[in-house]
């Protein structure tokens, strides 16, 4: 046995003494072409995608060689380097390779928590008739507490009317009983068409007891509201910047989960409109927002284990604010002003809202501040000549905390977000100002008063949280959607809830 055994040991001796001649050899030839050991690589890598010493970094480069012409003092020895989202790899002396650095995704984690997963949205405010509408017909039941009792089987349009504090419901059909005390429960197989839209779920019909008028709620999954809101609330954007849509989702859930019982009294969670969110059922519904929403099914924002408020707008112009410059609610760890950009490059620079002037002549001045002056609540405003503006002051972000409107008989401040439902344009509409982020220019005429307002502005919306469009500008310079979310909101963990 013994004998047997050294013959096979003493072969694997000598075939490992070969391979270490070969290997030594191999080093020495390696070495001494290269004239050194180790590869040279910049110290120093480009702040983003603008210049290698020369090399213009841009999509054209990426992958390819380019040149370097590099002094001494910025030269180190090492294989590569990695800076902002590049690598640049030593190829040969003085060429480098520069490719994207390949990010491994931030991962979610799965703390799966009791969730109500149902959201009630308000689609129709007291309206005095609704009709409702569905391929298969609609099943109407009336509620009574916590049981329901069937009333029928309806094909063809119906109508639901308030009438005396009741529910009428006309049809061409005859129903045993048409007049409602209680709020009705509509169900259908297929989606209905409430007025003017189509939407899946199922809907309850209030009739308001201290008015003649009808609310009707949508009550569906929170997934598939999702995509009624997210086309309407960032745009059907296109596949080159994906993760704006799944930063929308994300965003958009959070907001819904943390609305989802806070208005128990009001009978549903969130209005169909920009009060909340922009909802419109199927018609907006767009297949890349689908996917988006079905490939972070789950995932909300939290900070220390609560939703966050997860507040977007459209364009920050810059930099986001503190929530407690632009409104009177309590500031919070994770709704502070960041800066929306990389060195001179800004993420929401693309926006046509990024810079924005308004004017205003005198005489519309006039109109339209004693107007909204004496809308606003607690100013107690008697129709004036206004005379100055002055911003008092500024917050943090640069927006206007207070701005101050001096009259012949007095002068008023207003204080933050506000100053755009005082200070609104000139349009037709008399929309509000696109953002509270501006200078003031005053024209005087030739006895010193006041002649044209004009308002040189940046960003559009309130300016706290998420930058819509800056996230769009993220995801298209290649930033993963949690890299996004996390650098508008701070301190916060995405988690997959269900
Ligand atoms: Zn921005």
């Amino acid at each position: 046995m013994k004998k047997h055994g050294w013959g096979p040991i003493r072969k694997n001796k000598a075939y490992l003494f070969v391979a270490l001649v070969i290997l030594i050899t191999k080093m020495f030839v390696f070495n001494s072409c290269r004239g050194g050991r180790g590869f040279v690589v910049p110290n120093v890598l480009p702040e983003k995608t603008n210049q290698l010493n020369g090399a213009d970094l841009d999509d054209t480069t990426l992958g390819k060689p380019a040149e370097l012409n590099l002094s001494a003092d910025r030269i180190r020895n090492q294989s590569s380097s990695e800076k902002n989202g590049f690598i640049a790899s030593l190829i040969q002396p003085q060429k480098v390779l520069i490719s994207e650095k390949k990010i491994s995704p931030p991962s979610v984690l799965f703390r799966p928590r009791a969730v109500q997963r149902t959201v009630r949205v308000g689609i129709i405010p007291l309206q005095n008739s609704v009709k409702m509408f569905s391929l298969k017909g609609i099943k109407i039941f009336e509620a009574l507490g916590e049981s329901t009792r069937f009333c029928g089987l309806i094909e063809g349009e119906v109508v639901f009317k308030a009438k005396e504090k009741k529910i009428e419901v006309v049809t061409n059909l005859e129903l045993k009983q048409n007049l409602f005390l209680h709020k009705l429960l509509i169900i259908s197989e297929l989606p209905v068409n409430v007025e003017q839209h189509s939407y899946r779920g199922e809907f309850e019909i209030q009739c308001q007891s201290n008015t003649e008028a009808l609310t009707v709620i949508n009550i569906l999954p929170v997934e598939d509201y999702l995509k009624g809101v997210v086309p309407y609330e960032i745009g059907k954007l296109d596949s080159s910047v994906y993760d704006a849509l799944k930063v929308q989702a994300v965003a958009a859930r959070t907001y819904t989960l943390s609305k989802i019982g806070q208005n128990l009294e009001r009978g549903f969670d969130v209005w169909a409109t920009v009060e909340d969110q922009v909802y419109s059922g199927i018609k907006g519904e767009y297949p890349l927002c689908n996917r988006a929403i079905d490939e972070t099914r789950g995932q909300v924002i939290l900070y220390q284990d609560q939703y966050i408020q997860a507040y977007y707008f459209s364009t920050c112009g810059g930099n986001t604010t503190r929530i407690e410059e632009v409104w009177n609610k309590p500031a919070q760890p994770y709704l502070v002003g960041v800066k929306d950009e990389s060195g001179s490059d800004v993420y929401c620079g693309s926006s046509k809202y990024f810079q924005w002037t308004e004017a205003w002549g005198r005489a519309t001045l006039d109109l339209i501040l004693n107007k909204t002056l004496a809308d606003e609540e607690e100013i107690n405003f008697r129709s004036d000549e206004i005379v100055d503006f002055n911003i008092v002051e500024r917050g943090q972000s640069g927006r206007v905390k207070i701005l101050e409107i001096v009259t012949r008989h007095g002068s008023y401040q207003i204080f933050g977000d506000r100053v755009r439902w005082v200070l609104r344009r000139s349009d037709l509409q008399n929309s509000i100002l696109r953002s509270s982020y501006f200078d003031l220019e005053k024209k005087k005429n030739n006895s010193g008063q006041l002649d044209t307002l004009i308002v040189h502005g940046r960003g559009f919306g309130h300016g706290v949280g998420l930058c819509q469009v800056g996230a769009i500008g993220m995801a298209r310079r290649g930033y993963h959607y949690i890299e996004i979310l996390q650098h508008y909101y701070k301190k916060v963990g995405i988690v997959r809830v269900y």
